[in-house]
């Protein structure tokens, strides 16, 4: 029988004792290859609106094995109706997303998880991605839908009207508020351009003459529960 000398052994013991202090969740940490194989994928998006399903229906129809992660916060989800998106014109947002996740649901190459993606990081494979549930997905390759995050000035009451009264597109809901009182809340070249294309909705806003309506504000505040929203 072979003996261990008694430095090797104090070292080993040493390793095995601080291994067993660790704590759990950073003993669990795998390799890509040895995650179990429901974990991986070809390619995560985080983000599953329309940029995040439009991805993974392209990404579904090639064969690739797709997870879209989506925690159901789009930017447009205030807003009663979504308009001049053809096909589409009228219907509100949660309609438009919820058609389009079924039809790429249809793919057996894309699965989808309810939540949020905390965190992550590179492997030497791919990406390793964390959800809030801490559970960790792999994939090769990373998508990131997410969209953009509106900042809203502090002014009180706006952030209830936004997307109902308080309209951040003319072409998008300009007709829908055609000849009603309309202040432009804007500075600088944009916001006059705003009150140009403003202009043919409500004709008091004559940007030749008033420029320094500019900046003016909220001309109207109504408040209304916009259907399919989740406010
Ligand atoms: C008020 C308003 C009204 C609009 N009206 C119209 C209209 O009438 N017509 C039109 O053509 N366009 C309209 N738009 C523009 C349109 O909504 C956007 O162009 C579109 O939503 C962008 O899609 P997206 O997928 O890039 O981002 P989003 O739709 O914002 O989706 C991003 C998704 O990523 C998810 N996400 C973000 N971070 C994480 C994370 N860490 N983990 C998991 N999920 C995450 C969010 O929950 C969300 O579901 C409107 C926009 C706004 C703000």
């Amino acid at each position: 029988m072979n003996r261990i000398p008694r430095r090797t052994f104090i070292s080993q013991g040493g390793i095995a004792a601080a291994w067993m202090m660790l704590p759990l969740n950073f003993k669990k940490v795998l390799n890509y290859n040895e995650m179990p194989d429901k974990n991986q994928f070809d390619v995560i998006i985080v983000g599953g609106s329309y940029a995040g399903l439009a991805a993974g229906m392209a990404l579904g129809r090639a064969m690739k094995k797709t997870l879209i992660i989506d925690n159901g916060k789009p930017c447009n989800r205030q807003t009663p109706h979504s308009h001049n998106f053809l096909t589409n014109d009228g219907k509100t947002p949660a309609e438009i997303a919820a058609l389009a996740k079924h039809q790429v649901s249809q793919y057996d190459t894309v699965q989808f998880f309810n939540g949020t993606a905390t965190g992550g990081n590179q492997t030497t494979n791919g990406f390793r991605v964390q959800v809030g549930t801490g559970e960790m997905f792999e994939a090769k390759q990373l998508v990131f839908a997410t969209g953009i995050k509106d900042l809203h000035p502090p002014i009180e009451g706006l952030a209830e009207c936004w997307g109902i009264s308080v309209i951040h597109c003319p072409y998008c809901h300009g007709y829908e508020v055609r000849n009603e009182k309309t202040g432009v809340l804007g500075n600088g070249d944009t916001g006059f351009d705003f009150t140009k294309a403003d202009f043919k909705l409500d004709k008091r806003l004559n940007p030749l003459h008033q420029r320094s309506f500019i900046t003016y504000g909220i001309a109207k505040r109504k408040t209304a529960t916009a259907p399919g929203s989740n406010y």
